[in-house]
Protein backbone atom coordinates (compact mmCIF):
# COMPACT_ATOMS: atom_id res chain seq x y z
CA UNK A 1 0.00 0.00 0.00
CA UNK A 2 0.95 3.62 -0.67
CA UNK A 3 0.90 7.50 0.78
CA UNK A 4 -2.21 7.52 -1.29
CA UNK A 5 -5.34 7.19 0.38
CA UNK A 6 -6.81 3.82 -0.50
CA UNK A 7 -9.92 3.35 -2.38
CA UNK A 8 -12.76 0.80 -2.58
CA UNK A 9 -15.45 0.72 -4.70
CA UNK A 10 -18.58 -2.20 -4.04
CA UNK A 11 -19.89 -3.06 -7.81
CA UNK A 12 -23.27 -4.75 -6.90
CA UNK A 13 -24.10 -5.62 -10.24
CA UNK A 14 -27.53 -6.85 -10.87
CA UNK A 15 -27.74 -7.77 -7.27
CA UNK A 16 -29.78 -7.14 -4.50
CA UNK A 17 -33.54 -6.35 -4.02
CA UNK A 18 -34.55 -3.42 -2.46
CA UNK A 19 -34.34 -4.19 1.50
CA UNK A 20 -31.44 -6.39 0.89
CA UNK A 21 -29.59 -3.07 -0.80
CA UNK A 22 -30.70 -0.41 1.76
CA UNK A 23 -29.76 -2.64 4.78
CA UNK A 24 -26.26 -3.77 2.71
CA UNK A 25 -25.52 -0.19 2.19
CA UNK A 26 -26.48 0.49 6.02
CA UNK A 27 -24.19 -2.32 7.21
CA UNK A 28 -21.13 -1.04 5.03
CA UNK A 29 -21.83 2.53 6.33
CA UNK A 30 -21.39 1.73 9.76
CA UNK A 31 -18.68 -0.53 9.41
CA UNK A 32 -16.41 1.87 7.37
CA UNK A 33 -17.88 4.96 9.94
CA UNK A 34 -15.93 2.52 12.30
CA UNK A 35 -12.72 2.49 10.78
CA UNK A 36 -10.03 5.06 11.88
CA UNK A 37 -7.36 5.02 8.96
CA UNK A 38 -8.65 7.49 5.91
CA UNK A 39 -10.17 5.75 3.15
CA UNK A 40 -12.91 6.02 0.71
CA UNK A 41 -15.36 4.02 -0.29
CA UNK A 42 -18.36 4.04 -2.82
CA UNK A 43 -20.74 1.71 -3.48
CA UNK A 44 -22.26 1.26 -7.23
CA UNK A 45 -25.69 -0.34 -6.85
CA UNK A 46 -28.03 -1.05 -9.10
CA UNK A 47 -30.11 1.90 -11.06
CA UNK A 48 -33.62 1.67 -9.11
CA UNK A 49 -31.96 1.66 -6.14
CA UNK A 50 -29.48 4.69 -6.24
CA UNK A 51 -32.09 7.67 -4.87
CA UNK A 52 -32.59 5.14 -1.94
CA UNK A 53 -29.38 3.92 -1.55
CA UNK A 54 -28.38 7.86 -1.19
CA UNK A 55 -30.92 8.73 1.63
CA UNK A 56 -29.49 5.70 3.78
CA UNK A 57 -25.82 7.37 3.03
CA UNK A 58 -26.74 10.91 3.59
CA UNK A 59 -24.27 12.68 5.55
CA UNK A 60 -21.95 9.84 5.63
CA UNK A 61 -18.40 9.33 4.35
CA UNK A 62 -19.83 6.66 1.87
CA UNK A 63 -19.90 7.76 -1.38
CA UNK A 64 -22.06 6.62 -4.20
CA UNK A 65 -21.95 5.65 -8.16
CA UNK A 66 -23.87 4.89 -10.99
CA UNK A 67 -22.76 1.53 -12.75
CA UNK A 68 -22.86 3.05 -16.04
CA UNK A 69 -23.06 6.39 -18.14
CA UNK A 70 -24.40 7.63 -21.69
CA UNK A 71 -21.82 9.64 -23.47
CA UNK A 72 -24.75 12.08 -24.33
CA UNK A 73 -26.52 14.89 -22.33
CA UNK A 74 -30.09 14.74 -22.76
CA UNK A 75 -32.20 13.09 -26.18
CA UNK A 76 -34.00 10.18 -27.75
CA UNK A 77 -31.74 7.63 -25.57
CA UNK A 78 -33.92 4.98 -24.80
CA UNK A 79 -32.73 3.13 -21.56
CA UNK A 80 -29.70 5.27 -21.18
CA UNK A 81 -28.38 7.21 -17.82
CA UNK A 82 -26.97 11.16 -18.15
CA UNK A 83 -24.30 12.15 -15.98
CA UNK A 84 -26.52 14.58 -14.83
CA UNK A 85 -29.29 12.13 -13.65
CA UNK A 86 -26.77 10.56 -12.04
CA UNK A 87 -25.73 13.71 -10.18
CA UNK A 88 -29.54 14.66 -9.57
CA UNK A 89 -29.46 11.26 -7.84
CA UNK A 90 -27.21 11.96 -5.58
CA UNK A 91 -24.50 10.18 -7.32
CA UNK A 92 -20.60 11.62 -7.09
CA UNK A 93 -18.93 8.80 -9.03
CA UNK A 94 -19.46 6.48 -12.09
CA UNK A 95 -17.91 3.11 -13.30
CA UNK A 96 -17.01 3.36 -17.03
CA UNK A 97 -15.75 0.14 -18.95
CA UNK A 98 -16.49 -2.66 -17.06
CA UNK A 99 -15.48 -5.99 -18.60
CA UNK A 100 -19.09 -6.89 -18.30
CA UNK A 101 -19.85 -3.54 -20.78
CA UNK A 102 -16.87 -3.89 -22.59
CA UNK A 103 -17.20 -8.02 -23.48
CA UNK A 104 -20.84 -8.38 -22.43
CA UNK A 105 -22.31 -5.14 -24.77
CA UNK A 106 -18.78 -5.08 -26.82
CA UNK A 107 -18.15 -1.24 -25.69
CA UNK A 108 -15.68 0.09 -27.74
CA UNK A 109 -12.51 2.63 -26.32
CA UNK A 110 -13.85 5.01 -28.19
CA UNK A 111 -17.26 5.24 -26.77
CA UNK A 112 -15.71 4.70 -23.58
CA UNK A 113 -13.88 7.46 -23.79
CA UNK A 114 -17.00 9.81 -24.51
CA UNK A 115 -18.43 8.45 -21.63
CA UNK A 116 -15.70 9.55 -19.55
CA UNK A 117 -15.54 12.89 -21.20
CA UNK A 118 -19.25 13.40 -20.20
CA UNK A 119 -18.81 12.20 -17.07
CA UNK A 120 -15.86 14.50 -16.07
CA UNK A 121 -18.09 17.42 -17.96
CA UNK A 122 -21.04 17.11 -15.83
CA UNK A 123 -19.10 16.97 -12.75
CA UNK A 124 -18.84 13.23 -11.62
CA UNK A 125 -15.43 11.01 -10.50
CA UNK A 126 -15.11 8.47 -12.80
CA UNK A 127 -13.60 4.62 -12.16
CA UNK A 128 -12.56 3.26 -14.92
CA UNK A 129 -11.62 0.10 -15.45
CA UNK A 130 -9.30 -1.61 -17.98
CA UNK A 131 -7.97 -5.09 -18.01
CA UNK A 132 -7.04 -7.91 -20.63
CA UNK A 133 -8.69 -11.31 -21.13
CA UNK A 134 -7.47 -14.55 -20.86
CA UNK A 135 -6.33 -15.40 -24.54
CA UNK A 136 -5.17 -12.07 -24.42
CA UNK A 137 -3.04 -12.57 -21.31
CA UNK A 138 -1.70 -16.11 -22.70
CA UNK A 139 -0.56 -14.42 -26.53
CA UNK A 140 1.61 -12.12 -24.10
CA UNK A 141 -0.43 -8.74 -25.40
CA UNK A 142 -1.61 -7.75 -21.91
CA UNK A 143 0.80 -4.85 -21.47
CA UNK A 144 -0.31 -3.44 -25.28
CA UNK A 145 -3.77 -4.00 -24.60
CA UNK A 146 -3.94 -1.98 -21.08
CA UNK A 147 -2.00 0.67 -22.67
CA UNK A 148 -4.27 0.79 -25.42
CA UNK A 149 -7.31 1.30 -23.41
CA UNK A 150 -5.67 3.74 -21.11
CA UNK A 151 -4.54 5.71 -24.03
CA UNK A 152 -7.90 5.04 -25.98
CA UNK A 153 -9.95 6.08 -23.19
CA UNK A 154 -8.19 9.13 -21.96
CA UNK A 155 -8.05 11.06 -24.73
CA UNK A 156 -8.77 14.71 -24.28
CA UNK A 157 -8.84 13.98 -20.45
CA UNK A 158 -6.82 17.29 -19.40
CA UNK A 159 -4.54 17.90 -17.03
CA UNK A 160 -7.82 19.65 -14.58
CA UNK A 161 -9.52 16.50 -14.93
CA UNK A 162 -7.42 13.63 -14.73
CA UNK A 163 -7.29 14.02 -10.86
CA UNK A 164 -11.45 13.08 -10.48
CA UNK A 165 -9.78 9.57 -12.27
CA UNK A 166 -9.21 6.43 -10.88
CA UNK A 167 -8.30 3.67 -12.39
CA UNK A 168 -9.35 0.18 -11.91
CA UNK A 169 -7.63 -2.78 -13.03
CA UNK A 170 -9.29 -5.95 -13.56
CA UNK A 171 -8.09 -8.72 -15.84
CA UNK A 172 -11.27 -10.25 -17.26
CA UNK A 173 -10.42 -13.84 -16.56
CA UNK A 174 -10.31 -13.20 -12.92
CA UNK A 175 -13.63 -11.06 -12.69
CA UNK A 176 -16.02 -13.18 -10.80
CA UNK A 177 -14.47 -16.82 -11.48
CA UNK A 178 -12.06 -17.23 -8.35
CA UNK A 179 -8.91 -16.73 -9.87
CA UNK A 180 -7.15 -13.67 -8.44
CA UNK A 181 -3.89 -12.34 -10.56
CA UNK A 182 -0.65 -12.85 -8.63
CA UNK A 183 0.05 -9.99 -6.72
CA UNK A 184 3.60 -9.53 -8.42
CA UNK A 185 1.52 -9.92 -11.82
CA UNK A 186 -0.99 -7.13 -10.81
CA UNK A 187 2.06 -4.86 -9.38
CA UNK A 188 3.26 -4.88 -12.64
CA UNK A 189 0.45 -4.02 -14.70
CA UNK A 190 -0.13 -1.54 -12.15
CA UNK A 191 3.24 0.40 -12.22
CA UNK A 192 3.18 0.34 -16.48
CA UNK A 193 -0.11 1.81 -15.93
CA UNK A 194 1.33 4.66 -13.51
CA UNK A 195 4.44 5.10 -15.86
CA UNK A 196 2.44 5.43 -19.21
CA UNK A 197 0.12 8.27 -17.04
CA UNK A 198 3.09 9.92 -15.98
CA UNK A 199 3.85 10.17 -19.66
CA UNK A 200 0.73 11.30 -21.04
CA UNK A 201 0.76 13.84 -18.07
CA UNK A 202 3.13 14.55 -15.42
CA UNK A 203 4.67 12.10 -12.79
CA UNK A 204 3.44 14.35 -9.72
CA UNK A 205 -0.12 13.43 -10.86
CA UNK A 206 0.72 9.90 -11.73
CA UNK A 207 1.74 9.21 -7.99
CA UNK A 208 -1.36 10.89 -7.09
CA UNK A 209 -3.68 8.92 -9.57
CA UNK A 210 -5.19 5.55 -7.33
CA UNK A 211 -4.94 2.55 -9.68
CA UNK A 212 -7.26 -0.39 -7.90
CA UNK A 213 -7.42 -3.91 -8.53
CA UNK A 214 -10.64 -5.71 -9.30
CA UNK A 215 -11.09 -9.60 -10.12
CA UNK A 216 -11.93 -12.26 -7.13
CA UNK A 217 -10.17 -9.92 -4.41
CA UNK A 218 -11.66 -11.68 -1.11
CA UNK A 219 -10.69 -11.03 2.60
CA UNK A 220 -7.87 -14.19 2.50
CA UNK A 221 -6.44 -12.15 -0.57
CA UNK A 222 -6.39 -8.76 -0.04
CA UNK A 223 -4.00 -7.96 2.11
CA UNK A 224 -1.02 -9.57 -0.30
CA UNK A 225 -2.60 -7.92 -2.82
CA UNK A 226 -2.56 -4.10 -0.92
CA UNK A 227 1.01 -4.67 0.51
CA UNK A 228 2.26 -4.13 -3.31
CA UNK A 229 3.75 -0.63 -4.04
CA UNK A 230 0.71 0.30 -6.70
CA UNK A 231 -1.79 -1.22 -5.62
CA UNK A 232 -4.14 2.02 -3.89
CA UNK A 233 -7.15 -0.41 -3.27
CA UNK A 234 -9.89 -2.35 -4.95
CA UNK A 235 -12.71 -3.09 -7.33
CA UNK A 236 -15.34 -5.85 -5.52
CA UNK A 237 -17.63 -7.45 -7.09
CA UNK A 238 -18.76 -10.48 -5.28
CA UNK A 239 -17.75 -10.10 -1.86
CA UNK A 240 -18.96 -6.24 -1.84
CA UNK A 241 -22.40 -8.14 -1.45
CA UNK A 242 -21.50 -9.40 2.16
CA UNK A 243 -20.88 -6.42 4.59
CA UNK A 244 -18.81 -8.81 6.70
CA UNK A 245 -16.54 -9.42 3.54
CA UNK A 246 -15.92 -6.43 2.11
CA UNK A 247 -15.25 -4.68 5.48
CA UNK A 248 -12.51 -7.01 6.26
CA UNK A 249 -11.26 -6.24 3.02
CA UNK A 250 -11.14 -2.54 3.53
CA UNK A 251 -9.84 -2.94 6.97
CA UNK A 252 -6.76 -4.87 5.15
CA UNK A 253 -5.57 -2.04 3.66
CA UNK A 254 -5.48 0.00 7.41
CA UNK A 255 -3.02 -3.02 8.23
CA UNK A 256 -0.64 -2.25 5.53
CA UNK A 257 2.91 -0.52 6.04
CA UNK A 258 3.61 2.80 3.81
CA UNK A 259 6.02 1.27 1.03
CA UNK A 260 6.63 4.36 0.14
C1 LIG B 1 -16.07 -6.57 -10.51
O1 LIG B 1 -17.25 -6.77 -10.75
O2 LIG B 1 -15.53 -5.51 -10.86
C2 LIG B 1 -15.32 -7.62 -9.82
C3 LIG B 1 -14.04 -7.44 -9.60
O3 LIG B 1 -16.03 -8.74 -9.45
P1 LIG B 1 -15.50 -9.91 -8.48
O4 LIG B 1 -14.90 -9.24 -7.26
O5 LIG B 1 -16.73 -10.69 -8.14
O6 LIG B 1 -14.49 -10.68 -9.23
Amino acid sequence: MTSRTPCFGGNWKMNTRLEEALSLARSIDEGVASIEASVDVVLFPPLPWITGVAEVLSGCSVSLGGQDVSPHEDGPFTGQISAGMLLDSGCTHVLVGHSERRHGLDETNTLLNDKVLAALEAGLQVMLCIGETLEEREAGKTGQVVSTQVRECLSGVDQGSISRMTIAYEPVWAIGTGRTAEPTDAQDVHAQVRTQLAGLYDASIAQEIRILYGGSMKPDNAGELLQQTDIDGGLIGGASLHSDKFLSIINASTTQGSAE
